[in-house]
């Protein structure tokens, strides 16, 4: 199922239907092996916020655009 966190590519963020424009790359070191990374996708408004989310719970965090993602997959 890798990839279908941001099937759609709509916002993460709850109660927001915006179209997202970042992915959020992500791990939880407490329960994901260091090879695992979750993604969230993010509107141009929520990225901050959801970003900060994670780095406040010292997790690793790292924002990529939707079109360099999208890119990345095509070409393997
Ligand atoms: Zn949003």
């Amino acid at each position: 199922m890798i990839g279908a966190d941001i099937e759609g590519t709509i916002c993460s963020r709850a109660q927001c239907r915006a179209e997202a424009v970042w992915v959020i790359e992500w791990r939880n070191p407490r329960l994901h092996a260091p090879d695992r990374r979750k993604q969230w996708a993010a509107c141009a408004e929520h990225v901050r916020y959801l970003h900060d989310f994670l780095a406040a719970r010292d997790f690793p965090v790292s924002v990529h655009a939707v079109d360099a993602v999208d890119a990345a997959r095509n070409a393997s």
